[in-house]
């Protein structure tokens, strides 16, 4: 009988865990006859009850595991630990506020037998989201897809049933700076997408604030395309063009009409105008600079503090 994990990333959520658990148990174990399973929790170093409560579950349920990270890690690292110690032939990622419909579970299954290898899932809508959070992240996909070659759903979830060949190529990228759904356009493989409606968070709140939300943008941009920097490169030249003309318009004013070089708020503006874009230009050079220097020192996605009941240590 084939296997799947369904990996579980976790950070501050004592309230939705339980409901998360009762709801995707019921939907696993209507498949138990087809198919084996094992449940595998990511506690991404909470800092609330978290880690008891999924202590408590994995002992009293042996398809469950817990994987304790040192800290917080973020969700893309936790996601990545959970890959890394997955057992499944395939493996399911799922939020645990129960964003994700469970009830998809099933299609999602029917979909990789028949030979998919990657199914994913989209919200139709974004119905309950804050209408600023939906504009920025509109725009977001919209830039990312146009700056790469590459093309991201728009509402498309990190909740997706991937197989163990996908999983593979996954961790065969060993970046430390990761924007999971690019990674997971980028590795390629056949796809379908399955929609749903958008859902409100059940307990608890988003860890993402808006600020969070927009370094994370800049961090995916900025670690799939260096397309801004080429941006600045164009900006550059034209700038210089234009001031090259403007420098022969001012010379053959002076010399055929006699005009003598003026112009104080023209000179600070153009000063202050070129500086902004030069700065703006260091800027962008000191984010890849920064991600390399990131990248050079190599330290671990995540630290382990505890396993419980995981197979890959068997
Ligand atoms: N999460 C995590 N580490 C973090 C932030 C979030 O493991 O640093 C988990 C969180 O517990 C949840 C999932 O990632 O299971 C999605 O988080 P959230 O619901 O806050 O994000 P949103 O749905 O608002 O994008
Ligand atoms: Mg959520």
């Amino acid at each position: 009988m084939k296997k799947i994990t369904v990996v579980v990333p976790c950070y501050n959520e004592q309230d939705s865990l339980q409901c998360f658990y009762d709801s995707v148990k019921v939907v696993l174990d209507k498949l138990s006859e087809k198919i084996n399973y094992e449940i595998l929790f990511v506690n991404d170093g909470s800092k609330d009850l978290t880690q008891e409560k999924i202590t408590e579950i994995v002992h009293r349920d042996e398809k469950v595991s817990l994987l304790s990270l040192s800290r917080c890690f973020g969700k893309e690292s936790a996601m990545l630990a959970g890959f890394e110690y997955a057992t499944g032939d395939a493996i399911i990622v799922m939020d645990v506020d129960l964003q994700d419909p469970p009830e998809l579970i099933p299609l999602m299954i029917k979909k990789w037998e028949n030979g998919i290898p990657v199914v994913c899932t989209r919200r139709k809508d974004r119905n309950h989201e804050p209408l600023l959070k939906s504009m920025f992240s509109i725009l977001f996909y919209k830039l990312f897809n146009k700056m790469t070659s590459l093309n991201i759903p728009q509402g498309v979830r990190d909740f997706r049933l991937m197989d163990r060949k996908v999983i593979l190529s996954i961790l065969s990228l060993k970046e430390r700076l990761r924007f999971s759904k690019g990674l997971f356009e980028w590795i390629g493989y056949e796809k379908v997408y399955l929609e749903f409606e958008n859902r409100e968070r059940k307990n608890g709140k988003s860890s993402w604030s808006f600020w969070k939300l927009f370094f994370y943008g800049i961090e995916a941009i900025v670690s799939f395309t260096v397309t801004p920097i080429r941006v600045a490169t164009i900006l550059g030249l034209g700038i210089s063009f234009l001031s090259f003309l403007f420098l022969a318009y001012v010379i053959m004013d002076k010399f055929f009409n006699g005009n003598p070089v003026s112009g104080y708020p023209s000179l600070i503006s153009i000063t202050l105008f070129i500086g902004g874009v030069q700065l703006i230009s260091m800027g962008l050079i000191g984010e890849y600079l920064g991600r390399v220097f990131y990248e050079v020192k190599a330290r671990p996605h995540y630290i382990v503090s505890e396993v419980i009941k995981n197979e890959h240590l068997n």
